[in-house]
């Protein structure tokens, strides 16, 4: 039989776990975030450079010292995004240690380095719920939209939806 004690660690083990699986999700979104950011650093960099380029070559001028910054500004961006989708990878195809943070193959069952039982989750699962909770939440309530009135609710529905199971007012 388990004690009561024993229930209420596994409680508290699987809500700290959950905690850290969200965080690192959270860090995901961050990250791709961040991404199309820079990406959109990457393509007005771009068109910068397009238009030096067209100008000069327009003009007959020459000024490589120009192009050659904007060249340069590419370079760490491009590898500002390498990194980053590094990070995602590293975060989203490695089993993370629940105990120290190691970063251990998804095929591991236990850490590598302290030897705490791995778990295996979908992370792509956090994921989607943590860049879908960024979205603006829509308030509107399924259904025939009585649940506000409830109490007086089959007086103001009208609607012929008594089966409704949104709708909570019987
Ligand atoms: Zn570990």
């Amino acid at each position: 039989m388990a004690n009561i004690n024993e229930v209420m660690n596994t409680a508290k083990g699987l809500a700290d776990l959950a905690g850290k699986k969200a965080g690192e999700a959270v860090e995901v979104s961050k990250l791709k975030i961040n991404n199309i950011k820079i990406n959109g650093e990457i393509q007005k960099s771009y068109e910068k450079l397009g238009a030096f380029v067209y100008k000069f070559r327009k003009n007959g001028e020459e000024n490589s010292a120009l192009v050659d910054m904007c060249v340069k500004e590419i370079d760490e961006l491009l590898a500002v995004l390498e990194q980053n989708e590094q990070k995602i990878n590293e975060t989203r195809h490695k089993a993370k240690c629940p105990d120290c943070g190691t970063l251990n193959d998804l095929q591991a069952v236990y850490c590598m380095k302290c030897g705490t039982k791995l778990q295996h989750e979908t992370e792509d699962q956090y994921v989607e719920m943590n860049v879908a909770s960024t979205e603006p939440e829509t308030s509107a309530t399924p259904g025939c939209g009585c649940a506000q009135t409830c109490g007086q609710a089959e007086k103001t529905c009208g609607e012929d939806q008594p089966e409704n199971p949104s709708c909570g007012c019987e």
